[in-house]
């Protein structure tokens, strides 16, 4: 099933990385209701506060980018779909120069075209489909070729409402059943799946 996949786009953080984003701990430090998203109250602010707040998450995700480490499996899985030809993607709620970043401090600097990494601003941010259907056109494929891989049920539900194929890794169960078309425990479980 997923061997027949060639379009492979992938959440970065807590991905391909391991987790260490402590999205509580940023919610406190930028006065967000724990109960709210991130990117969408930062958008509702206004703009001198917005802009504050953007700069302190900036620097604070650069600094995790610096030290980012791979997560189990997940250079040997991108090489292996390089290996079968299959055009790759980020899509990532990160902004697009620290995606950057993280990539080459885990060794995958070289695997994604810098116009296939789709950070915050260049999509609107998961779980809305517009970065998925923006790879679907730019890849000239149906929605449906396109697998989504993530480890947060935004990666999913993004995957839903665009009509992609959504794989979860990096969790020791599958929390969200009615959302994955796919479960691996990790990147190395979902090679040996392909
Ligand atoms: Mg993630």
């Amino acid at each position: 099933m997923l061997a027949r996949f060639k379009h492979w786009i992938f959440d970065m953080d807590g991905t391909l990385t391991l987790a260490v984003h402590d999205f509580e701990a940023i919610k406190r430090a930028l006065a967000i209701p724990p109960q709210q998203d991130i990117l969408h109250h930062l958008a509702a602010l206004p703009e001198s506060e917005a802009a504050a707040k953007h700069a302190w998450l900036l620097a604070h995700e650069r600094e995790l980018a610096l030290t980012a480490q791979p997560a189990p499996g997940a250079i040997e899985l991108v090489h292996a779909l390089q290996a079968r030809d299959c055009r790759l993607g980020i899509l990532t709620r990160n902004a697009h120069e620290l995606a950057l970043l993280t990539l080459q401090a885990i060794g995958l600097g070289d695997c994604f075209a810098t116009a296939d990494i789709l950070g915050r601003d260049e999509a609107p941010p998961k779980p809305h489909p517009g970065g998925l259907l923006h790879f679907a056109e730019r890849w000239q494929v149906a929605p449906n070729e396109l697998v989504m891989v993530g480890d947060y049920r935004y990666d999913l539900e993004c995957a839903r409402a665009a009509g992609a194929f959504s794989v979860l890794v990096n969790l020791a169960e599958n929390p969200w059943p009615e959302l994955v078309d796919h479960f691996a425990v990790d990147c190395a479980a979902l090679r040996q799946a392909l």
